[in-house]
């Protein structure tokens, strides 16, 4: 018998056809070795099915005290996670996290946006002055493709409703009566159909469809506007059951800080306008600073529910966990759009260098930061360590496809982050603009030039107080459309659904277990072997995912 043959023993029959051999690696074996590995580097053996993949439950827990139906995080980038993304996260089971590159005020009202949203209910409409002309209504149109606006006193929401102006108003006028006031064309506040704040989703269905107006004004007592309800979102409406709620039943969302003092004043506006939780954002989160952060929110906020990082050991997440942290961010340097762990720049050579002052004209082989790990050992290990004291693990950054997602939470991580996934989607921050013909959105690292230039919240990421050169460690640059996130979301959920049904996992619990156990096998993955799993072969194709 040769070395390594199964002896006898081995062959030992348990029922049916008998012996199977041990075969793939158990995730302890795959990073027993030095070398860290990404993603890509691995391949998970699939396993036994006994169930439809629908039937698999992604619940996981994103901190100590909250769960989500789907592990999925929009990152708080600025290209990514503005009210609108974290509304439509929620809605399908996932969170949003505001960026915090912008002032505290914006930050915080972004925040009250998602806490405050009512389905149907459009609680930021645009609204015009009965001073303001047709031509304001032109330009309106032209921007948010739509005209029912609502004309009130000062042309703001809160302000006495005055009027309604829409295409049936303005339909007949040519171009010389762009100059028109709206006080004149509009329909007058006495002819209008308007319904009380407070009224019901469903009330409000009904009283569209009696009166067939497109457009319903809500108002206060004091006939103030305080929303609108539209006839078009009303039939988009679908329900959504795994919507991720509040005890009040409003919609979670969370919001990025920093750790300096001001950020202190950042989180008392944020915890006023009812935020979930808050994630201290930096790139390397083992710090003096982000220990006494978590210490300070944990004392005055001990209800909020912090998550601190970013960290990759498990020396570097004992020290937060010590703190008192709720959650891990875990990753450094695998981000889309990172340079932190450079070593050599896989960017175009025509790229221009992100130092100010540039130093090369070619600056191809420049180390940025030389700090980080490959992501799939990342997640592995200090999910391992942070599980002995109940402390979720989230996978940020990296993840370019489903699988990838699967991937991370089959190595221990309850969720997944991510940036350039979700950018470029209708909800992203941003306007679309073509570029040879293709319809693009922008997506930026928030340690690159162009983000920190917006504002010193990223800078705070990436530099510490006294630095007098800011090194990027980030890129600029841009995403095709990938419309909505109602659409998009929802390919995840069922491509990880059907991810865990090939594994034989009915559940993320079980996927963890399972890995845990060892009974989750892994084989490393040759060069040979990931171009033989990408499409191969054929002279042209179409890649439609969903
Ligand atoms: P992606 O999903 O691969 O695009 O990565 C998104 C993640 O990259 C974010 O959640 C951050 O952790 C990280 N990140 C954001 N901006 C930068 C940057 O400028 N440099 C390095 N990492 C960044």
């Amino acid at each position: 018998m040769g070395e390594g043959e199964p002896s006898m023993a081995d062959y030992l029959i348990s029922g049916g056809t008998g012996y199977v051999p041990e075969d793939g690696l158990t995730a302890q074996q795959l990073f027993a070795t030095s070398e860290g590995l990404t993603y890509n580097d691995f391949l998970i053996l699939p396993g036994f099915i006994d169930f439809t993949a629908d039937e698999v439950d992604l619940t996981s827990a994103l901190t100590r005290k909250i769960t989500l139906k789907t592990p999925l995080i929009s990152s708080p980038m600025d290209t990514v996670t503005e009210a609108e993304m974290a509304i439509a996260m929620a809605l399908m089971g996932g969170i949003g996290i505001i960026h915090h590159n912008c002032t505290p005020e914006f930050q915080a009202n972004e925040v009250r946006k998602v806490k405050k949203f009512e389905q149907g209910f459009i609680t930021d409409p645009v609204v015009l002055s009965p001073t303001q002309t047709v031509g304001d209504v032109w330009e309106a149109k032209a921007r948010h493709g739509f005209s029912g606006i609502p004309v009130t006193q000062t042309g703001r929401l809160g302000s006495k409703l005055e009027g309604m102006v829409t295409s049936r108003d303005i339909d007949f006028l040519g171009e010389r009566d762009h100059g028109m006031r709206l006080g004149e064309v509009m329909t007058k506040r006495n002819d209008l159909v308007v319904a009380p704040a407070g009224i019901t989703l469903k009330e409000a269905n009904e009283i569209l469809q009696r009166s067939k107006k497109g457009k319903l004004p809500i108002v206060n007592s004091s006939d103030e506007l305080v929303a609108i309800i539209a006839r078009t979102d009303l039939k988009k409406n679908r329900e959504h059951p795994l919507a991720s709620k509040d005890g009040r039943k409003q919609l979670l969302c969370g919001a990025a800080i920093g750790t300096r003092e001001d950020d202190k004043y950042r989180l008392d506006l944020l915890v006023q306008a009812s935020v979930d939780l808050v994630v201290l954002d930096s790139s390397q989160g083992n710090s003096i600073y982000q220990i006494s952060m978590i210490q300070y929110i944990k004392h005055k906020y001990p209800e909020l529910q912090v998550i601190g990082g970013n960290v990759v050991t498990a020396a570097q997440a004992k020290n937060l966990i010590d703190a008192g942290v709720d959650a891990l961010r875990v990753g450094m340097g695998c981000g889309s759009i990172c340079i932190t762990q450079e070593g050599r720049c896989h960017l175009p050579r025509a790229t221009q260098c992100p130092l100010t002052p540039p130093l090369a004209p070619n600056w191809e082989g420049f180390w940025v930061m030389a700090c980080g790990r490959p992501q799939g050992t990342a997640v592995y290990k200090v999910a391992e360590y942070a599980r002995r004291f109940g402390v979720p693990v989230i996978a940020d950054g990296g993840i370019r496809t489903v699988g990838h997602v699967v991937k991370a939470l089959a190595l221990g991580a309850s969720t997944v982050m991510m940036g350039s996934l979700l950018a470029a989607t209708t909800e992203a921050p941003g306007e679309f603009f073509f570029s040879e013909g293709v319809r693009l959105k922008q997506y930026r690292g928030m340690g690159s030039l162009d983000a920190m230039e917006k504002s010193s919240s990223s800078q705070k990421r990436y530099f510490s107080e006294g630095d007098k050169v800011k090194v990027a460690q980030g890129v600029s640059g841009s995403i095709q459309d990938k419309g909505s996130i109602h659409k998009f979301v929802p390919y995840l959920i069922a491509g990880i659904q059907h991810g865990c049904q090939d594994i034989g996992a009915r559940s993320l619990s079980v996927l963890r277990s399972m890995m845990y156990s060892g009974e989750l096998k892994f084989e490393k993955r040759t060069m040979a072997a990931q171009i033989e799993g990408g499409v191969h072969g054929l002279h042209s194709y179409e890649k439609r995912l969903y």
